[in-house]
Protein backbone atom coordinates (compact mmCIF):
# COMPACT_ATOMS: atom_id res chain seq x y z
CA UNK A 1 0.00 0.00 0.00
CA UNK A 2 1.13 3.38 -1.00
CA UNK A 3 1.80 6.19 1.64
CA UNK A 4 -0.77 8.58 1.14
CA UNK A 5 -0.57 12.02 2.53
CA UNK A 6 -3.57 14.43 1.87
CA UNK A 7 -1.04 17.26 1.76
CA UNK A 8 -0.66 15.76 -2.35
CA UNK A 9 -4.70 15.49 -2.47
CA UNK A 10 -5.51 18.51 -4.87
CA UNK A 11 -7.43 19.74 -7.55
CA UNK A 12 -5.62 18.45 -10.48
CA UNK A 13 -6.86 14.90 -9.00
CA UNK A 14 -10.60 15.84 -10.06
CA UNK A 15 -9.57 17.91 -13.59
CA UNK A 16 -10.09 17.05 -16.60
CA UNK A 17 -7.94 17.83 -19.79
CA UNK A 18 -5.06 18.85 -18.01
CA UNK A 19 -1.85 19.40 -19.96
CA UNK A 20 1.23 16.79 -20.45
CA UNK A 21 3.04 18.72 -17.90
CA UNK A 22 0.56 19.43 -15.55
CA UNK A 23 -0.43 15.45 -15.52
CA UNK A 24 2.86 14.81 -15.57
CA UNK A 25 3.10 17.27 -12.19
CA UNK A 26 0.29 15.48 -10.83
CA UNK A 27 1.65 11.80 -10.81
CA UNK A 28 5.19 12.87 -9.34
CA UNK A 29 3.10 14.31 -6.64
CA UNK A 30 1.07 11.95 -5.67
CA UNK A 31 2.57 8.52 -7.10
CA UNK A 32 4.37 6.48 -4.44
CA UNK A 33 3.28 3.04 -6.00
CA UNK A 34 3.46 1.87 -9.13
CA UNK A 35 2.40 -1.89 -8.98
CA UNK A 36 2.53 -4.12 -12.74
CA UNK A 37 2.63 -7.43 -13.75
CA UNK A 38 5.78 -8.55 -15.99
CA UNK A 39 3.33 -11.65 -16.94
CA UNK A 40 0.29 -13.86 -16.62
CA UNK A 41 0.96 -16.59 -15.53
CA UNK A 42 0.29 -19.05 -12.18
CA UNK A 43 1.93 -22.27 -11.14
CA UNK A 44 -1.35 -22.50 -8.46
CA UNK A 45 -4.95 -22.09 -7.84
CA UNK A 46 -5.52 -20.80 -4.74
CA UNK A 47 -9.13 -21.07 -3.52
CA UNK A 48 -8.64 -17.21 -2.25
CA UNK A 49 -7.31 -15.96 -5.77
CA UNK A 50 -9.18 -15.17 -8.47
CA UNK A 51 -7.31 -17.44 -10.07
CA UNK A 52 -9.34 -19.80 -8.69
CA UNK A 53 -12.16 -18.32 -11.72
CA UNK A 54 -10.32 -17.42 -14.31
CA UNK A 55 -7.56 -19.42 -16.19
CA UNK A 56 -4.06 -18.15 -15.40
CA UNK A 57 -2.52 -21.64 -15.80
CA UNK A 58 -2.64 -22.94 -18.96
CA UNK A 59 -0.96 -19.94 -20.81
CA UNK A 60 2.02 -17.57 -20.66
CA UNK A 61 1.87 -13.92 -21.41
CA UNK A 62 4.41 -12.00 -21.16
CA UNK A 63 4.47 -8.04 -20.86
CA UNK A 64 5.13 -6.46 -24.22
CA UNK A 65 8.92 -4.87 -24.38
CA UNK A 66 7.35 -2.02 -25.98
CA UNK A 67 4.43 -1.59 -22.74
CA UNK A 68 7.14 -2.55 -20.35
CA UNK A 69 9.82 -0.23 -21.46
CA UNK A 70 7.46 2.94 -22.08
CA UNK A 71 6.19 2.81 -18.63
CA UNK A 72 10.33 2.90 -17.58
CA UNK A 73 11.26 5.16 -20.04
CA UNK A 74 8.62 7.97 -18.34
CA UNK A 75 9.29 6.56 -14.95
CA UNK A 76 12.93 7.46 -16.06
CA UNK A 77 11.51 11.00 -16.49
CA UNK A 78 10.38 12.21 -13.56
CA UNK A 79 13.36 10.62 -11.87
CA UNK A 80 10.68 7.95 -9.98
CA UNK A 81 11.75 7.06 -6.48
CA UNK A 82 8.46 5.44 -4.83
CA UNK A 83 7.66 1.90 -5.21
CA UNK A 84 7.54 -0.38 -8.03
CA UNK A 85 5.89 -3.96 -7.10
CA UNK A 86 6.25 -6.54 -8.78
CA UNK A 87 2.76 -8.51 -8.46
CA UNK A 88 -0.95 -8.78 -9.78
CA UNK A 89 -2.35 -12.41 -9.88
CA UNK A 90 0.77 -14.30 -11.61
CA UNK A 91 4.13 -15.59 -10.37
CA UNK A 92 6.35 -13.33 -11.22
CA UNK A 93 9.30 -15.99 -10.68
CA UNK A 94 8.00 -18.42 -13.16
CA UNK A 95 10.54 -18.21 -15.76
CA UNK A 96 14.00 -17.35 -14.22
CA UNK A 97 15.53 -16.20 -17.34
CA UNK A 98 12.77 -13.62 -17.88
CA UNK A 99 12.32 -12.17 -14.45
CA UNK A 100 15.92 -11.14 -13.76
CA UNK A 101 16.38 -9.58 -17.03
CA UNK A 102 13.26 -7.65 -16.61
CA UNK A 103 14.26 -6.69 -13.12
CA UNK A 104 17.66 -5.52 -14.26
CA UNK A 105 16.38 -3.07 -16.81
CA UNK A 106 14.11 -1.76 -13.89
CA UNK A 107 16.93 -0.88 -11.80
CA UNK A 108 19.28 0.23 -14.71
CA UNK A 109 15.91 2.69 -15.43
CA UNK A 110 15.22 3.24 -12.01
CA UNK A 111 17.67 3.84 -9.38
CA UNK A 112 16.08 5.23 -6.69
CA UNK A 113 12.79 3.40 -7.40
CA UNK A 114 12.60 0.04 -4.37
CA UNK A 115 11.76 -2.88 -6.52
CA UNK A 116 9.65 -5.27 -4.36
CA UNK A 117 8.50 -8.63 -5.59
CA UNK A 118 4.96 -10.24 -4.50
CA UNK A 119 5.88 -14.15 -5.41
CA UNK A 120 4.66 -17.67 -4.00
CA UNK A 121 8.42 -18.59 -3.78
CA UNK A 122 8.22 -21.85 -5.40
CA UNK A 123 10.97 -21.22 -7.57
CA UNK A 124 12.91 -19.55 -5.15
CA UNK A 125 15.92 -21.40 -3.70
CA UNK A 126 18.98 -19.82 -2.80
CA UNK A 127 20.80 -19.22 -5.83
CA UNK A 128 17.71 -17.60 -7.15
CA UNK A 129 17.72 -15.28 -4.48
CA UNK A 130 21.17 -14.72 -4.50
CA UNK A 131 20.22 -13.36 -8.15
CA UNK A 132 17.78 -11.09 -7.43
CA UNK A 133 19.74 -9.34 -4.68
CA UNK A 134 22.23 -9.21 -7.27
CA UNK A 135 20.36 -7.38 -9.61
CA UNK A 136 18.83 -4.85 -7.37
CA UNK A 137 15.44 -6.34 -5.60
CA UNK A 138 14.77 -4.00 -2.30
CA UNK A 139 12.31 -6.44 -1.13
CA UNK A 140 10.48 -9.70 -1.72
CA UNK A 141 6.87 -11.11 0.00
CA UNK A 142 7.16 -14.81 -0.62
CA UNK A 143 3.76 -16.36 0.88
CA UNK A 144 3.78 -20.46 1.38
CA UNK A 145 0.71 -21.15 -0.52
CA UNK A 146 0.50 -25.01 0.63
CA UNK A 147 1.90 -27.47 3.00
CA UNK A 148 4.15 -30.30 1.67
CA UNK A 149 1.87 -32.43 0.43
CA UNK A 150 -0.98 -29.68 -0.79
CA UNK A 151 -2.37 -28.87 2.60
CA UNK A 152 -3.71 -25.49 3.47
CA UNK A 153 -4.45 -25.64 7.28
CA UNK A 154 -1.11 -23.53 9.27
CA UNK A 155 0.53 -26.56 10.82
CA UNK A 156 1.33 -27.93 7.60
CA UNK A 157 1.97 -24.34 6.02
CA UNK A 158 4.59 -23.85 8.44
CA UNK A 159 5.94 -27.19 8.19
CA UNK A 160 6.53 -25.98 4.62
CA UNK A 161 7.98 -22.51 5.67
CA UNK A 162 10.61 -24.42 7.64
CA UNK A 163 11.52 -26.21 4.64
CA UNK A 164 12.19 -23.16 3.05
CA UNK A 165 13.65 -21.28 5.63
CA UNK A 166 16.31 -24.07 5.70
CA UNK A 167 16.73 -24.51 2.18
CA UNK A 168 17.56 -20.66 1.96
CA UNK A 169 19.97 -20.48 4.64
CA UNK A 170 19.62 -17.13 6.36
CA UNK A 171 19.14 -16.19 9.89
CA UNK A 172 15.61 -15.10 10.38
CA UNK A 173 13.47 -13.74 12.85
CA UNK A 174 9.75 -14.77 13.88
CA UNK A 175 6.79 -13.42 14.46
CA UNK A 176 3.27 -15.35 14.63
CA UNK A 177 2.46 -18.74 15.59
CA UNK A 178 0.03 -21.58 15.14
CA UNK A 179 -2.10 -20.33 17.60
CA UNK A 180 -2.65 -16.64 15.74
CA UNK A 181 -2.41 -18.68 12.59
CA UNK A 182 0.13 -16.84 11.13
CA UNK A 183 3.87 -17.05 11.05
CA UNK A 184 5.81 -14.22 9.65
CA UNK A 185 10.07 -15.04 9.12
CA UNK A 186 11.95 -12.28 8.07
CA UNK A 187 15.64 -11.68 7.28
CA UNK A 188 18.49 -9.36 5.44
CA UNK A 189 20.08 -10.74 2.19
CA UNK A 190 23.91 -10.23 2.69
CA UNK A 191 23.77 -7.66 -0.32
CA UNK A 192 20.68 -5.77 1.30
CA UNK A 193 17.66 -7.29 -0.01
CA UNK A 194 14.92 -7.19 2.65
CA UNK A 195 13.14 -11.15 2.55
CA UNK A 196 9.70 -11.90 4.01
CA UNK A 197 9.03 -15.75 4.17
CA UNK A 198 5.10 -15.90 5.40
CA UNK A 199 2.66 -18.73 6.08
CA UNK A 200 -1.27 -17.95 6.69
CA UNK A 201 -4.68 -19.44 7.10
CA UNK A 202 -6.11 -17.34 4.95
CA UNK A 203 -9.24 -18.71 6.45
CA UNK A 204 -9.03 -17.03 9.72
CA UNK A 205 -11.28 -14.59 11.21
CA UNK A 206 -14.46 -16.95 9.84
CA UNK A 207 -15.86 -17.09 13.18
CA UNK A 208 -16.46 -13.42 13.43
CA UNK A 209 -17.65 -13.25 9.92
CA UNK A 210 -14.90 -11.96 8.39
CA UNK A 211 -11.98 -13.70 6.67
CA UNK A 212 -8.90 -12.75 6.78
CA UNK A 213 -8.69 -13.13 2.79
CA UNK A 214 -9.78 -10.13 0.70
CA UNK A 215 -13.14 -11.08 -1.63
CA UNK A 216 -11.06 -9.10 -4.22
CA UNK A 217 -14.25 -6.59 -5.07
CA UNK A 218 -16.78 -9.11 -4.41
CA UNK A 219 -15.32 -11.72 -6.82
CA UNK A 220 -14.65 -14.11 -4.35
CA UNK A 221 -17.22 -16.08 -2.35
CA UNK A 222 -15.56 -15.06 1.13
CA UNK A 223 -17.43 -13.96 3.86
CA UNK A 224 -17.53 -10.21 4.96
CA UNK A 225 -19.90 -8.74 7.49
CA UNK A 226 -17.60 -5.59 7.14
CA UNK A 227 -18.87 -2.64 4.59
CA UNK A 228 -16.94 -0.23 3.95
CA UNK A 229 -17.28 3.87 4.43
CA UNK A 230 -13.95 4.74 4.86
CA UNK A 231 -12.49 6.85 1.87
CA UNK A 232 -10.17 4.79 -0.76
CA UNK A 233 -6.72 6.49 -1.51
CA UNK A 234 -5.36 4.00 -3.70
CA UNK A 235 -5.98 6.09 -7.08
CA UNK A 236 -4.84 9.13 -5.56
CA UNK A 237 -1.55 7.33 -4.88
CA UNK A 238 -0.90 4.47 -7.24
CA UNK A 239 -0.48 3.07 -11.06
CA UNK A 240 -1.52 -0.69 -10.96
CA UNK A 241 -0.78 -2.39 -14.60
CA UNK A 242 -1.44 -5.61 -15.73
CA UNK A 243 0.67 -7.72 -18.25
CA UNK A 244 -1.67 -6.96 -21.31
CA UNK A 245 -1.78 -2.72 -20.12
CA UNK A 246 -4.95 -2.91 -19.02
CA UNK A 247 -5.10 0.11 -15.92
CA UNK A 248 -7.01 -1.48 -12.64
CA UNK A 249 -8.22 0.58 -9.90
CA UNK A 250 -6.47 -1.00 -7.76
CA UNK A 251 -4.54 -3.87 -6.83
CA UNK A 252 -8.07 -5.79 -5.04
CA UNK A 253 -9.31 -6.26 -9.13
CA UNK A 254 -8.88 -8.56 -11.36
CA UNK A 255 -9.73 -7.72 -14.67
CA UNK A 256 -10.47 -11.10 -15.86
CA UNK A 257 -13.46 -12.72 -13.70
CA UNK A 258 -15.60 -8.97 -13.91
CA UNK A 259 -17.13 -9.13 -17.55
CA UNK A 260 -16.75 -7.19 -20.14
CA UNK A 261 -13.37 -5.77 -18.68
CA UNK A 262 -15.91 -3.84 -16.48
CA UNK A 263 -13.68 -1.96 -13.83
CA UNK A 264 -10.55 -1.51 -16.47
CA UNK A 265 -10.31 2.10 -16.87
CA UNK A 266 -7.86 2.24 -19.58
CA UNK A 267 -5.30 0.43 -22.22
CA UNK A 268 -1.52 1.20 -22.59
CA UNK A 269 0.90 0.41 -24.98
CA UNK A 270 3.90 1.15 -26.35
CA UNK A 271 2.80 4.85 -27.53
CA UNK A 272 0.53 6.01 -24.54
CA UNK A 273 1.06 8.76 -21.94
CA UNK A 274 0.98 6.97 -18.65
CA UNK A 275 0.22 10.11 -16.83
CA UNK A 276 -2.29 11.73 -18.91
CA UNK A 277 -4.13 7.94 -18.68
CA UNK A 278 -3.70 7.96 -14.90
CA UNK A 279 -5.47 11.35 -15.12
CA UNK A 280 -8.03 10.28 -17.51
CA UNK A 281 -12.28 10.54 -16.80
CA UNK A 282 -12.42 7.27 -15.33
CA UNK A 283 -9.96 7.69 -12.69
CA UNK A 284 -11.52 10.99 -12.59
CA UNK A 285 -14.68 9.63 -11.55
CA UNK A 286 -13.42 6.68 -9.22
CA UNK A 287 -11.67 9.49 -7.46
CA UNK A 288 -14.94 11.38 -6.49
CA UNK A 289 -16.53 8.34 -5.52
CA UNK A 290 -13.51 6.82 -3.41
CA UNK A 291 -13.21 10.41 -1.11
CA UNK A 292 -16.20 9.85 0.62
CA UNK A 293 -17.32 8.17 3.84
CA UNK A 294 -20.44 6.92 2.88
CA UNK A 295 -20.68 3.31 2.16
CA UNK A 296 -19.54 2.16 -0.77
CA UNK A 297 -21.33 0.44 -3.60
CA UNK A 298 -19.87 -2.66 -5.86
CA UNK A 299 -16.86 -3.51 -6.17
CA UNK A 300 -15.94 -1.96 -3.53
CA UNK A 301 -18.77 -2.70 -0.78
CA UNK A 302 -16.71 -5.21 1.10
CA UNK A 303 -13.42 -4.12 1.05
CA UNK A 304 -10.86 -3.39 3.81
CA UNK A 305 -8.01 -2.50 1.97
CA UNK A 306 -5.84 0.61 3.16
CA UNK A 307 -8.00 0.72 6.21
CA UNK A 308 -4.64 1.46 8.36
CA UNK A 309 -4.72 5.36 8.01
CA UNK A 310 -3.94 7.64 10.87
CA UNK A 311 -5.34 11.01 10.76
CA UNK A 312 -9.07 9.55 10.25
CA UNK A 313 -10.35 12.16 11.99
CA UNK A 314 -8.31 14.60 9.82
CA UNK A 315 -9.28 12.91 7.00
CA UNK A 316 -12.56 13.17 7.60
CA UNK A 317 -12.64 16.69 7.75
CA UNK A 318 -10.54 17.55 4.62
CA UNK A 319 -12.46 15.23 2.89
CA UNK A 320 -16.14 16.98 3.93
CA UNK A 321 -14.66 20.27 3.05
CA UNK A 322 -13.15 19.30 -0.49
CA UNK A 323 -16.32 17.66 -1.54
CA UNK A 324 -18.25 20.53 -0.41
CA UNK A 325 -16.32 22.88 -2.41
CA UNK A 326 -16.21 20.37 -5.60
CA UNK A 327 -19.60 19.79 -5.83
CA UNK A 328 -20.28 23.57 -5.81
CA UNK A 329 -17.73 24.44 -8.63
CA UNK A 330 -19.02 21.01 -10.42
CA UNK A 331 -22.64 21.42 -9.41
CA UNK A 332 -22.85 18.03 -8.68
CA UNK A 333 -25.25 16.76 -5.97
CA UNK A 334 -23.56 16.66 -2.68
CA UNK A 335 -24.31 13.18 -1.13
CA UNK A 336 -21.53 13.66 1.42
S1 LIG B 1 -2.63 -16.37 -4.56
FE1 LIG B 1 -0.68 -16.15 -5.63
S2 LIG B 1 0.03 -18.25 -5.89
FE2 LIG B 1 -2.13 -18.39 -5.41
S3 LIG B 1 -3.14 -18.44 -7.43
FE3 LIG B 1 -3.10 -16.30 -6.76
S4 LIG B 1 -1.27 -15.43 -7.70
FE4 LIG B 1 -1.07 -17.67 -7.76
S1 LIG C 1 -11.91 0.09 -1.84
FE1 LIG C 1 -12.34 -0.37 -4.00
S2 LIG C 1 -10.85 0.82 -5.16
FE2 LIG C 1 -10.13 0.71 -3.04
S3 LIG C 1 -8.77 -1.05 -2.97
FE3 LIG C 1 -10.79 -1.78 -2.39
S4 LIG C 1 -11.75 -2.51 -4.27
FE4 LIG C 1 -9.99 -1.23 -4.82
Amino acid sequence: MANVSLKNVGWDHFTRDLSDDQAQAAFKRSVSLVAFAISSYCNRQCTYCPNSIADRKSTQNLMSDDLFFNILRQLSRIDYEGEINITRYNEPLADKEYALSRLRDIRVFLPKARICIFTNGDYMDRAYLDDLARVGVTSIMATVHAGPGGQTDIESLIKEQDRRLKELDLPFAFEGSVAEKFRLATTTHPKGLHLTVAAHDFYRGAEKGNVWAFDRGGALDIPKKFRRTHPCMVQFSELNVEWDGSIMPCCQIQNEVFDHDKYVMGKLDGDSNIFQAWMNASFIAWRIKMFSFEQKDAPCTTCSYGMMMTGVDELAASVKNFRQVLFQATGAKQSA
